[in-house]
């Protein structure tokens, strides 16, 4: 599925507010990814762990920030490492990114005996717009039912209604993003689904008519 959201290449004065509003501090850092062989996907606290452990460091918890700009920030809970004076990320990012924007926050506990405990995620909202509340209400829907299972780096084997309730989500998830997209992308820009090709020639006519 496409994403629009990205680590963020500066801290603007959105997400200072929203860091500060999530952890009531608002010094967010950059901080190197070095993906550590045998690191898990979706696994950031273990694999800070081991990785601390190795080093005689610390973990600190907190989130990982990405940006859907002038739309939405990201908080996603995530755990790095301290160790030897640096702070760093052993954790594969998502897309290879090589650098994060990381807020510590101490409220952040992780049980590393449960499969299934899993760190927090939140979004907030940069942009007033109702069909920016509701995408931030179906997502929050989707982590409430994904929670339920243990933490995998692959696809969740949902059971039940929850594998209905996912794809209806999802697919409500995907027509509010488009809509979102239609509504804030710059008509001369090139189109975001990659083509090379400008938006208002490429998927905007379509998206007009679809979520206009
Ligand atoms: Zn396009």
């Amino acid at each position: 599925m496409f994403s629009p959201t990205i680590v963020p290449k500066i801290v603007t004065p959105d997400i200072k507010k929203l860091c500060k509003d999530l952890t009531g501090c608002s010094e967010a850092y950059f901080v190197d990814v070095f993906s550590k062989p045998g690191a898990i996907r979706n696994k950031c606290a273990l694999n800070a762990k081991g990785e601390a452990q190795e080093k005689n460091g610390n973990v600190i918890f907190g989130w990982s920030i990405f940006v859907w700009e002038k739309v939405l920030v990201q908080f996603i809970g995530h755990a790095i490492v301290e160790a030897d004076g640096k702070k760093y990320c052993v954790t594969p990012a998502k897309h290879g990114e090589s650098k994060i924007l990381f807020i510590p926050d101490p409220a952040i506990t992780f049980n590393y005996d449960s499969e299934s405990s899993r760190l927090p995620s939140k979004t907030l909202p940069i942009s007033k717009q109702k069909v920016v509340h509701q995408l931030i209400a179906v997502q929050s829907k989707l982590f409430e039912i994904k929670s339920k299972y243990p933490v995998t780096s692959g696809q969740l084997l949902l059971v039940g209604d929850d594998a209905e309730n996912v794809r209806e989500l999802e697919n409500e998830q995907q027509k509010l993003m488009n809509r979102i997209i239609y509504l804030h992308h710059p008509i001369k820009a090139n189109c975001s689904c990659g083509s090379g090709k400008q938006f208002r020639k490429c998927c905007r006519p379509h998206m007009k008519r679809e979520y206009g």
